[in-house]
């Protein structure tokens, strides 16, 4: 069973609780518990670097107040960090643009950007009354573009009626003029995933940007994907310009660490976080909630 960093902390602190500052050593310390926690929660290596050298600094000289330990006060400055790191209490997707607004939805096959789509899809209809538009450019599966009709029926939004044979470009402008014309406020592009980070994929994407002009572009990945977050992240957003990331199955085991590791790497916000299958298992991201996760 995981040993939470606030135990591991005040055990091997534990002597220190009579001295008024932190020393480098007491830090040296305390830091490779850290790491070792944050390694644990799935952070990319080189995300934990750069946090660890962060919270050194802040460490090495601190004062120890009277009425904590050592260990608490070290997890004070580990947790005030990360939830630094992690980025601004709730999130929104941001619809401040004249109608109708272009969202991009891209990611991995399997991050669950489909449903994603069709939750944020609900939320905006329901919580602020928006006419949504769901258009599925996934041309090579049409099993992608059926379900995300069927899953836009489930949430009671429109989508784009499917016709064979158009590119994903193709597709994209036609739901723009059909949105225009049906006078909706909002139009989300479900792109084609694929397994693996290609260059297809990429390219077909910033083609699709090149023609909507998306407000929001939206990465979708699974919170369970640990290591790899930060490099899918990285090529994403550097060929696409990711504007938001929406974490999914933040419900499973996952630490959390994902989070960490992603909007470390881009800098862009973490808007929300998928909690299950069903459509309305979509929450807002809450950065003291998921520190305490990473933290155990
Ligand atoms: P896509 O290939 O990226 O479009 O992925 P899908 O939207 O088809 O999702 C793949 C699977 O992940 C489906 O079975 C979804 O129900 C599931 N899924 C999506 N989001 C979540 C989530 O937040 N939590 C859980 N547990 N499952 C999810």
């Amino acid at each position: 069973m995981f040993e939470g960093l606030s135990d591991r902390l005040s055990g091997i602190l534990s002597g220190l609780t009579r001295r008024g500052a932190l020393t480098e050593a007491d830090v040296t310390a305390a830091m490779r518990e850290v790491r070792r926690a944050l390694l644990e929660a799935d952070v990319a290596l080189e995300v934990v670097r750069g946090f660890t050298d962060r919270v050194r600094e802040k460490a090495v000289g601190a004062v120890v107040l009277k009425s904590v330990t050592p260990g608490q006060m070290v997890v004070k400055i580990v947790n005030d960090e990360l939830v630094a790191m992690l980025g601004t209490d709730a999130e929104t997707v941001d619809l401040n643009a004249p109608a109708p607004v272009p969202i991009l939805m891209v990611g991995l096959q399997g991050s669950g950007k489909t449903t994603t789509t069709a939750k944020i899809a609900r939320r905006l209809t329901e919580r602020e009354r928006r006419k949504v538009l769901l258009a599925s450019l996934d041309t090579r599966r049409p099993a992608a573009m059926e379900q995300l009709a069927v899953l836009a029926k489930q949430v009671g939004v429109e989508s784009l009626p499917i016709v064979a044979g158009q590119s994903a470009v193709q597709i994209a402008k036609r739901a723009m003029d059909a949105a225009r014309l049906g006078g909706f406020d909002v139009v989300m592009l479900d792109t084609a995933g694929r397994t693996t980070v290609d260059e297809a994929l990429m390219a077909e994407a910033a083609e699709v940007k090149a023609a909507t002009r998306p407000h929001e572009v939206l990465l979708v990945a699974d919170a369970l994907t640990g290591q790899d977050a930060v490099n899918t992240a990285r090529a994403f957003d550097e060929r696409l310009g990711v504007t938001g990331i929406v974490l999914t199955r933040m419900d499973g085991d996952s630490r959390g660490g994902a989070a960490l590791s992603m909007r470390a790497v881009t800098g862009k916000p973490i808007k929300l976080v998928g909690v299950g299958e069903k459509v309305d298992a979509l929450e807002e991201f809450h950065p003291a909630r998921v520190a305490n996760r990473i933290l155990g």
